[in-house]
Formats: C-alpha cells, structure tokens, sequence
C-alpha cells in the first residue's frame, strides 16, 4: 500500500488521504480547505490525482473540512462509492447542499458588490454538484465489516466527536492502517466517548489540540458569567458555533443553566442557523451515539427560538438585548453569523463568545487576538464588544486525552502520522508520543507519499 497526503499536513482543515495498492485507489476524507487564504485556494487548484481514477471516497464525518470537497471531486469525474456512517449520511444531506449554498452566495455576492477579481465570481460548486455528491452516499453500520474489493476491508468505529462520526480502519491481509478522523473528548456532556482501538499498523492521528490542555473548570459556569455578565449591560451574547455538534451542546448547557437557576429563565435565545435546526432534529434519531435520552433532546429543542427565513434573521439585528444568539459559521468565516457580528460586534456592551477551535486567518482567530477591526464583506467593523473563549468546549480531545486514547493499544503501530494540526500543534504531539510512548512518529508533509508494507 501506498498513503498519500493531499490536505490537514500543516492545518486542521482540507482532511485528503489517497490509498493506493496494485488495483484500488480509496480516498479518506475529501475536506475543503478553510481559513488562510493560501489554503482556500487550494480549493481552486487542480487536484493532483485524477477523480476519476478513484474507486471510492470513505468519510470520518461530516464536517466541511472533512467532506466538503466531495461535490467538487464528483463534478470531475469521480463516480464510485462513497462509504460513511449513517449519522454521517444524513448530517451530509443538509451540509454539502448549505456549503453549496454559501459557495453559489459569496459568488453573487461578490459579482453585486463588484469586489472580486473575476469576472464573473463563480462558485467553487453548485447545489446541482452537491446533489450528485449526495446520491453516491453509501452508508454502513457501525463494527461491520465492509468488503471494498481488491482484498480491503473497511470497519468504521464511533469516535465521539459528532453524530456519526467515525475511525476508519482499512486492511488487506497484509497490513491495517487506522485514519482518526477528529477524536471527541472521554468527558462530553453530549457524546458517548471514542472507541478505544487495540491495533493497526499504521495510524493517522489528529492533532488539533496537540500543544494544548483544556481548562479544568466547569463550562457551565464560565457560560453563566459570561451571559449574566452581559445580560447586566442589556447586551446581546452572539456566538459563532458549529452548526453540527457545538451548537446542541451549547442549547443544552443553556437549558441546564436555565432550570438551575443559573441565568433567567426569560432570558431569548435564537438558534438562526437552519441547518443547525435540521442537525438538532436528526440529533433526535440516533440515540445509541449521544447520551441524551427523547426527554432531553425535547429540552435541548425547546430552549431556543428556531430561526428559519432571512427575513426573521435580519430582524434579530434590529432586537435589543438581553438575549443570546447561536449561529453559524463557528469560526465566523462564513454563514449567518457574519451578519449578527456586523450588527453587535460595535457595541461595547455585547458579548461574541467563541466556543470551539479557530484557526488561522479566520475572523473568529483574528478577534481572539484582540483584532479592533474585522473584514466583513470588503467593509472594516470595528470590535467593541467583550471577545470570550470557552476552549473547554471543544468537540477535540487535547494531546492528554489523545495519549490516554492511545494508551488502548496493545501494540506501537510501525508508524503513527501526526496530521490535522497546525505546524506547532502537530509537532508538540510528535514529541508528546515520542517521550511518553515511544513510538515511530511523524509529521508529513503535503503531497508526501509513503509506502506502508
Ligand atoms: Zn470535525
């Protein structure tokens, strides 16, 4: 077999795997790469493998940056399966044709306003390419083993970081290689813990967290400083979440924080994010994977107002505060969100409140760093308001949990592939496995490829 790297070498973002032996060419993961702008047009360039030649796309989860890519991987050429978990599966039919969605607005939204270099803007895809990604969806059950002909097989596990989300194993009677994908946290109020994984010869790690720890400290407490804060200057608490997965959470925190007694019971709450709504009712189906019971996912549903239509979006904008407002992007680089920061992020009695990872060059890195002005739409917004960060929040194991997670295995894999970080992160968890575990490790870089006998 031969592995190589085409994305997360260097960033957490444009997850690409190419596997390749005698007969079969499977790709793991097809992210789009996000945030830098050097890396979003990676988008744009020719991908260095021909689609077409590839037999089948195997996904870890849903998120953008893991399955984004995939429309545009059909559009040219690509026709095979694409294997994923059933969470995964339904968590893509509402993601992939929103991520089209924003591709197809920015594009007419830079041909209105005259600020692109081309002309016309297009879109990377269109909500046409996304559906013809969605019908090659092809999705599998947990622990079952899948034949991908050629003598692979394919074996997913949960990995505790979404609904759906999943370690890829793929083995031949040779060897076996195991792709993390991103590992969900032991403790998550929300999701059942990884997996724990006994063996693989090789392994792909993620290494979002690799140089960090999360707090200590209970979430639901800072959130309720945090909102009781504001709430005291008649402010509006905006925050950027993942449409998939932080978002719940959050609702339910604030649910918990509600019925405590913890924050007003009064206080509004909107979720503007459709699809964070649609990903809150798939989140209803798929018990065995959270630790919600039908109860608590009504509850989670009931704490927040659902904002559909645009027209009920930008009216939040004209809303006084007190009140909380959950919206997409989580990194602020897209999506509704952007709008709510334009309209409160002046005001010096609002809060924006970043709840997961951001990375570099987006807006969500850049106010974090004490930015006092943001690009929105070619126009500078100053930053008036409180910036917070909630990091115990993450969806992310931190290097501590992803050593404790490798401590499972009864052998060293004969390597181990630090990916999915930026370039400190990565090479903090390179030297984090070395010390406490001494395996072979290391950190590859883009378009790297390596034999794996
Ligand atoms: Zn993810």
């Amino acid at each position: 077999m031969e592995l190589t790297f085409l994305g997360a070498t260097g960033t957490v973002t444009g997850s690409k795997y190419l596997l390749k032996t005698d007969t079969k060419h499977i790709l793991v993961d097809c992210g789009l790469f996000q945030g830098l702008k050097q890396l979003r047009l990676k988008n744009w360039s020719k991908l260095p493998i021909n689609p077409a030649k590839i037999d089948a796309v195997v996904l870890t989860h849903a998120h953008i940056d893991h399955s984004g890519y995939l429309p545009l991987l059909v559009k040219n050429g690509f026709s095979g399966k694409v294997y994923c978990s059933e969470g995964t599966a339904d968590l893509c039919k509402i993601m992939l044709p929103d991520s089209a969605h924003l591709q197809e607005e920015e594009a007419e939204y830079a041909n209105r306003r005259g600020f692109s270099k081309h002309h016309p803007a297009l879109p990377l895809y269109t909500k046409e390419d996304a559906e013809n990604a969605l019908a090659l969806l092809t999705p599998v059950s947990f622990e079952q083993d899948v034949d991908l002909g050629g003598g692979l097989t394919l074996r997913l596990s949960p990995s505790g970081h979404i609904l759906g989300s999943a370690f890829v194993r793929i083995h031949s009677q040779k060897t076996s290689i195991l792709f993390s994908g991103d590992i969900g946290r032991t403790n998550d109020i929300l999701m059942k813990p990884p997996v724990r994984i006994k063996q693989a010869d090789y392994l792909l790690i993620e290494s979002t967290y690799g140089n960090r720890l999360h707090q200590n400290d209970d979430p639901k407490a800072k959130l309720a400083t945090i909102i009781n804060r504001t709430v005291k200057r008649k402010g509006v608490v905006v925050i950027p979440v993942f449409a998939v997965g932080r978002a719940q959470e959050l609702l339910y925190y604030i649910h918990l924080l509600k019925t405590s007694g913890a924050i007003a019971e009064d206080i509004p709450v909107y979720l503007n994010s459709p699809m964070a709504v649609d990903a809150t009712e798939i989140f209803n189906l798929y018990h065995g994977e959270h630790r919600l019971n039908a109860e608590q996912c009504r509850a989670l549903f009931r704490t927040a107002h659902m904002v559909n239509s645009i027209e009920q979006s930008k009216a939040l904008n004209e809303l006084k505060g007190p009140m909380i407002i959950l919206s997409a992007s989580g990194m602020a680089s897209g999506g509704r969100v952007v709008h709510h920061l334009k309209a409160f992020a002046p005001k010096s009695n609002n809060t924006i409140l970043f709840v997961g990872f951001q990375a570099a060059g987006t807006r969500g890195a850049a106010m974090l760093d004490g930015a006092e002005s943001i690009k929105i739409h070619g126009e500078y917004i100053p930053v008036r308001a409180s910036v917070e960060l909630i990091s115990n929040l993450s969806a992310h194991a931190d290097y501590a949990e992803i050593l404790d997670w490798l401590s499972g295995f009864e052998a060293p894999p004969k390597k181990t592939f630090i990916v999915h970080g930026e370039p400190v992160a990565a090479d903090s968890m390179r030297r984090h496995i070395q010390e406490k575990l001494h395996w072979q490790v290391e950190v590859p870089e883009y378009l790297e490829t390596v034999r794996l006998d």
